[in-house]
């Protein structure tokens, strides 16, 4: 025998659940008791567990045996709480049948409502209301509902496009209106919705083979199973995927007894937020509908009225407030918004019913709002001390923050576009502008002052000015770690790659997207957040200097323990990245001189050094590129003035510098002096399969140790120089893709001779800091020798994540979009850390480095270092810091203090 007790009865200021029984009633269930326990009006009803639900389907879809006597047993509770009878001629009770998950799945599960409306019970309804026509009305709403829901989607019944029985009856209720030549429902009379209902029930009949139930007790069951059955339809298993909602969850069911916004003027419905859900001021913010059920404020079939003075704007401002027309009932509602923030110390999203006068909640869950809510609310909060400082510091999320940040497209003219194509969001925020093919042209609208959208094929390091100048871009391959990406998120620009509908027909001049052909100079939108592309042009919004969100910051660095630094490069993104709060830098790439503005002289010499067949030859060449590192360096340690600064010796492999096709070829060797031929054999020597895993990282300082002393010697030599200055720089240098302590040594055998000597030549001593990024998986496993030599680690996630996956960092898009359909990996481990196997190596690089030097420093500067859910990661590895792209660093610093709050 079954004794799991399934039901749980509310009403009547009592209640046999509360608001932390989420998971076994579902949010609104938990909710629903919980504003009676606070005495609120609440119509009285029953929540049947999400065990249920979980029960219902390990029995193939059969309820429990027990439940509709427990079922039966809570309704006697509603019927002596409301003074009604369930299936009863004279005073019959009617109920509402919803579903209620965990978290709230909005329109994604089905409702019922009037449920106990039949041939028996509607003339006691007529007599207690005296309202024929709002019993009808309620009547076929129930039969449209019912068939709907219950007789069709339960029933696993899958009718062709536009062939639903709901829309069916749709039809039938617009024709029927056209024949009387009525504009709004509301002109129907009672007798004409008595027919309809009739002829509703007949077509009924005719389509699925069943009669529309005039059973109340039928109905109520059906009701029940139906709501159950809908965790299961497909839109709420599409959400559930979306969201990242287990399965297993499943739904409550709430039976509530009906009350009516439908009896006449002196009744209505209407949603409400306590608080302004899109600015977060401190404002009842809602709308009402006189003489309506709770559908058609949702449905947006009528204008609803303002629910008071602060909701009104151009739109509804001709309408009467309920501040207006039923100020004792605002009044009401009014208390029940102080009553229910007092309790939930949050922003609530409420939903109620007012019956001939009497203010009845239906609902009450935690509101959704935009960032700027939410951080307006969270300090607002504090300050009238609903919160305290950790919680105002968990209530806004890190994604939320971001918003700040960027300027955004303005997200109420979006909503009302199509989206266009998708692909993946690299970086943030929103642009709009006109279609740019190349970088030139990128360049010749910017300097225009025209907005515009690089629109390329990949983006390569040549492309890096037309970056700049856009506004946004949208490639058509590339993964979240590509070249486009990381530019893109270094500069906080607006960004989509891997967008696989582009199509460019370059020599044409033309693009086209799922079917729609662009020219150059055609309007483009991009949300980077989302990686939404649009065709049409959507409004901006900027998100203004807001005073409220450094105050936010200040609380956040209270309680952050790890540090975050910034991975950066020159001076400028070094200044932006300190204005945002970085401590320091991770990861300067120091080969990023040799991309973009000022890059010709710089390029030039390492080309010369690249092309040199002798060592002489090189040595020459690394001469005259010295100055160039020296003064690339000193110009951000300036900047970074008393902060560390990490510079990663040259990493790429050498043939990204070289000339590539043969009209290129033919220019430098001509500059250079040299035959085509030769330099195209010198190119071609230089060819490796796997560039990736060839000669780049500390390989190159191996083969070639004078291309790091001239490194080493440019960074000492920019100490050394800004020491007399009276600066304070912190240089730390540290080595990329090492596999073993043995290559540490060899390299710092060179920077500890150079150090030496360009200390000597200034008469100055100075201490420097030499680590080693880890970036295979070997050299984590092997960290603990590698801790001989290196006094800090920094974790490359993006090479340790491409040699732990066997996957391109490139170009693996493809293949991961089909691993991700297929289910075979939950995401994309470029964009989302995998903790499961490279966090190991992680950890286990952290103890065994650790184990050698127990005050080794850890960091990470991988992609992942901005990443909310990845720093939760690292604060729980236990690293020193982590270090993100300059637009990237206060959500690190929120994230940061969130994973401190959250793992104390
Ligand atoms: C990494 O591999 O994670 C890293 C930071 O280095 P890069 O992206 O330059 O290879
Ligand atoms: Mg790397």
């Amino acid at each position: 025998m079954n004794n799991t007790k399934y039901v749980y009865t509310f009403g009547g200021k009592t209640a046999e659940g509360k608001a932390d029984m989420k998971n076994l009633l579902g949010g609104k269930g938990a909710n629903l008791a919980e504003m009676c326990l606070l005495g609120l009006p609440v119509p009285a009803g029953l929540t049947i567990s999400t065990e249920c639900c979980t029960a219902y389907y390990a029995n193939n879809c059969q309820l429990p045996a027990t439940l509709m006597d427990e079922v039966w047993k809570g309704m006697k509770n509603m019927e002596n709480l409301m003074g009604l009878k369930y299936d009863d001629a004279d005073h019959p009770l009617l109920v509402s049948c919803r579903s209620g998950a965990r978290t709230s799945m909005p329109g994604m599960m089905d409702t019922v409502l009037n449920i106990g409306l039949s041939f028996k019970t509607i003339p006691g309804l007529i007599k207690k209301t005296g309202n024929p026509r709002f019993v009808y009305d309620s009547y076929r709403r129930l039969i449209m509902m019912y068939a709907d829901v219950v007789m069709e989607k339960a029933e696993g019944i899958e009718p062709a496009d536009g062939k639903g029985i709901r829309k069916q009856l749709d039809d039938m209720l617009d024709e029927y209106k056209e024949k009387k030549g009525y504009k709004s429902d509301t002109e129907l009379k009672a007798e004409e919705l008595l027919e309809l209902a009739e002829a509703f029930k007949k077509r009924i009949k005719e389509v699925l083979g069943t009669e529309f139930p005039d059973d109340a007790k039928a109905q109520l069951e059906g009701g029940i199973k139906a709501v159950f059955k809908s965790w299961d339809g497909k839109k709420a298993i599409a959400y559930r995927r979306i969201e990242g909602i287990p399965d297993d969850w499943g739904t409550a069911v709430n039976v509530q007894s009906m009350v009516f916004g439908n009896m006449g003027d002196s009744s209505a419905t209407g949603v409400a937020f306590t608080r302004d859900p899109a600015t977060g001021e401190n404002k009842f913010y809602g709308e009402w509908l006189i003489n309506a059920q709770g559908e058609d404020v949702v449905a947006g079939i009528r204008t609803p009225n303002p629910l008071n003075d602060d909701t009104k704007n151009e739109q509804n401002k001709h309408l009467k407030s309920m501040q207006e027309l039923m100020p004792e009932t605002y009044k009401e509602l009014c208390e029940i918004r102080s009553i229910l923030e007092k309790n939930y110390h949050d922003m609530l999203d409420i939903e109620f019913t007012i019956q001939e006068g009497k203010l009845f909640m239906l609902q009450c869950r935690v509101g959704k709002r935009t960032g700027v809510a939410s951080l307006t609310m969270a300090m607002d909060m504090m300050k009238e001390g609903l919160i305290d400082e950790k919680t105002a510091v968990l209530r806004v999320s890190p994604s939320q923050l971001d918003e700040f940040l960027h300027p955004i497209l303005n997200q109420a003219e979006e909503k009302k576009f199509k989206v266009l194509a998708k692909g993946l969001p690299a970086g943030p925020g929103g642009a709009v502008g006109r279609i740019a093919f190349t970088s030139e042209k990128a360049m010749e609208y910017h300097k225009q002052k025209i907005a515009n959208i690089l629109v390329r094929e990949e983006t390569n390091p040549e492309d890096v000015e037309g970056m700049r100048a856009a506004n946004g871009i949208l490639t058509a391959r590339g993964g979240m770690t590509s070249h486009a990406a990381l530019v893109a998120r270094g500069w906080g620009k607006c960004c989509i790659v891997g967008c696989d509908d582009v199509k460019i027909d370059f020599e044409a001049g033309k693009l086209e997207i799922c079917g729609k052909s662009f020219n150059e100079g055609d309007i483009l939108s991009l949300n980077g957040t989302k990686g939404w592309v649009y065709a049409e042009e959507i409004p901006m919004a900027k998100n203004t200097e807001n005073p409220l969100f450094k105050e936010f910051m200040k609380i956040v660095d209270k309680y952050r323990t790890m540090g975050v630094r910034t991975n950066a490069d020159n001076p400028e993104d070094a200044q932006t990245a300190l204005d945002f709060g970085a401590e320091g830098i991770g990861l300067f790439r120091i080969e990023h001189m040799f991309y973009g503005k000022n890059s010709e002289k710089p390029l030039e010499k390492l080309r010369n050094m690249i092309l040199s067949d002798t060592l002489e030859r090189r040595k020459a060449a690394l001469d005259e590129l010295e100055p160039y590192i020296r003064e690339s360096a000193k110009g951000t340690l300036k900047v970074m003035n008393g902060k560390p600064l990490t510079f990663r010796l040259m990493d790429p492999p050498l043939h990204e510098f070289v000339p590539q096709g043969e009209e290129q070829q033919r220019k430098v060797a001509k500059e250079r002096g040299m035959k085509y031929e030769d330099l195209k054999k010198r190119v071609e020597e230089m060819h490796e399969v796997n560039p990736m895993m060839g000669l780049r990282g500390v390989r190159l300082g191996i083969i070639y140790p004078e291309i790091t002393e001239t490194q080493f010697r440019a960074l000492f030599s920019a100490t050394a120089e800004l020491l007399k200055e009276g600066m304070d720089p912190h240089l730390e240098i540290m080595v990329p893709l090492t596999i073993n302590v043995r290559e540490l040594q060899n390299q710092k055998a060179i920077a500890d001779r150079v150090h030496e000597e360009v200390q000597a030549k200034y008469g100055i001593r100075f201490n420097y800091m030499f680590g080693t990024m880890i970036e295979i998986p070997r050299a984590a496993l092997v960290a603990n020798q590698i801790a001989e030599v290196a006094e800090f680690f920094s974790f490359g996630t993006n090479d340790l994540t491409q040699m732990t996956f066997g996957f391109s960092r490139d170009d693996v898009n493809a293949i991961v979009h089909k691993y991700i359909d297929e289910k075979i990996i939950p995401a994309d481990p470029f964009n989302t850390f995998d903790q499961e196997c490279v966090g190991e190596l992680v950890k286990l690089g952290v103890e065994r480095g650790r184990s050698t030097r127990p005050v080794l420093k850890c960091g990470v500067c991988g992609e992942h270092g901005g990443d909310p859910a990845s720093v939760d990661f690292f604060f729980r590895a236990g690293l020193n810091y982590v270090s993100c792209s300059p637009f990237r660093v206060p959500v690190a610093r929120l994230a940061a203090a969130q994973a401190a709050i959250r793992n104390a």
